[in-house]
């Protein structure tokens, strides 16, 4: 399938089919959320239409085929990463939930393992989306551990050495994300994951933004938790997912506790269950996990790479155009393989900009992006953000450009 074919795809996503203020919706925003396309929406409502019930409780015909399907959807999902024997997944609501569990697990008492203790140390890269900084600072108050920031440079890169010269002995964690939300920029991860197991930390790799399209394999890389949302992945919302080794897992206190979740109970004590079930506590999202499995499949039968084909075509024809008008500043221009393109206008605010462009039907996004402190390190506030996916055309990035250099004009 060429980059032609991809875009063929476009009829199977219904949503796309409709105006903005009388101009065809060019949906430019799927760093934040992408749209479902009808496999996802058809899995999604035969479940709810033919085999819906609660999991694991039931005898009945019903509850056994929503089991069915649950159990199906983690093994789609597995096979997804690459996970092997000695790795399990566990559904949660969202990469935010996936994070808040091992920030949590990790520092919690009744865990498999020994909790984070003052003076053990948690280093985080500066590029993160909050969801993968605020849970590390709580847990670093609560366990008395230190929080230490891997900074970018200038250009927003991050840099092997400064890893190097940040870790010790007392590591206990390390969090980087695959590709920063706010920027685009997609960091060494092989190399950073690699120096920080050596170092005998925990290694989290935040997969959110490459979900759709540069898959993580966690069998190839030195990866103990693996998190992702099925929302930027062509899936529901309000689902995700924590892929991690047993081991790791097994280390992590729960952070829902009851129904589902234990072997015995009695009144005033309890034991957990296996895992995956033991970090699952209550009824799960099963038609939202159903739905993100038909989108892993969904993905996989157009293609990861041309899907990313695609994807870099559209992001290095939005750079050529943005980056050629005056006063504007598109940030990690030289990053490969990835679908972002963020950038700052001088004395142009993004917001007037994000809402001119509504007003052409071009969905951005503005502001900080969740990942405030990133942006004031590398000196340049609120960005407007374009995001690509698959059923992004050539034309829609043209209508982008056009329509930011117009914005400037009027805002200038
Ligand atoms: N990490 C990254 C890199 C993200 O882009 C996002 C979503 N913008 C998140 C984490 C949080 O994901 P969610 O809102 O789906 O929990």
């Amino acid at each position: 399938t060429g980059p032609s074919g991809v875009t063929g795809l476009r009829a199977l996503f219904p949503v796309l089919s409709q105006h903005i203020q009388g101009h065809p919706l060019a949906y430019l925003d799927n760093a934040a959320t992408t749209q479902m396309p009808q496999p996802v929406l058809d899995a999604l409502q035969h479940f709810e239409r033919h085999d819906r019930a609660n999991i694991h409780r039931g005898v009945h015909a019903l509850s056994q085929r929503a089991t069915d399907a649950y159990d199906a959807a983690r093994a789609e999902l597995k096979r997804f990463v690459g996970a092997g024997a000695e790795h399990e997944l566990v559904f949660t609501s969202g990469t935010t939930e996936s994070l808040n569990l091992v920030a949590h697990g990790l520092s919690a008492h009744a865990g498999g393992g020994k909790p984070l203790q003052p003076g053990d140390e948690i280093i985080v890269s500066g590029l993160e989306h909050h969801a993968n900084l605020l849970p590390w600072q709580r847990t670093a108050r609560e366990s008395g551990a230190v929080l230490r920031i891997l900074l970018p440079d200038a250009e927003g890169h991050l840099h092997a050495e400064d890893l190097a010269r940040l870790l010790s002995p007392r590591t206990r964690v390390f969090a980087v994300t695959a590709c920063a939300n706010a920027t685009g920029e997609r960091p060494p991860v092989a190399e950073l994951l690699a120096l920080a197991r050596q170092a005998g930390a925990l290694t989290v790799l935040d997969a959110a933004q490459v979900a759709a399209h540069a898959v993580p394999d966690i069998s190839a890389l030195p990866c103990d938790f693996l998190v992702f949302s099925g929302h930027k992945m062509y899936g529901p919302m309000g689902t995700g997912a924590l892929v991690g080794t047993r081991n790791a897992l097994e280390q992590l206190a729960p952070l829902r506790l009851g129904g589902d979740m234990v072997e015995w109970v009695s009144f005033t004590d309890a034991s957990f269950a296996a895992l995956p079930a033991r970090l699952e506590a209550g009824t799960p999202n099963v038609g939202g996990a159903i739905g993100m499995a038909a989108a892993a499949k969904f993905i996989d039968a157009v293609g990861r790479s041309a899907i990313d084909q695609h994807l870099h075509a559209l992001r290095h024809q939005a750079v050529q155009g943005l980056a050629a008008l005056p006063g504007l500043r598109v940030l990690s221009p030289d990053t490969q393989d990835t679908a972002i393109v963020s950038f700052v206008t001088e004395g142009v605010h993004p917001h007037d900009i994000g809402t001119l462009l509504d007003g052409q039907g071009v969905a951005v996004r503005t502001g900080h992006h969740c990942a405030q402190p990133l942006l004031e390190h590398l000196g340049c506030g609120p960005t407007t953000r374009a995001s690509f996916a698959l059923y992004n055309t050539p034309e829609e990035v043209e209508r982008l450009v056009a329509g930011v250099a117009k914005a400037l004009e009027l805002l200038r």
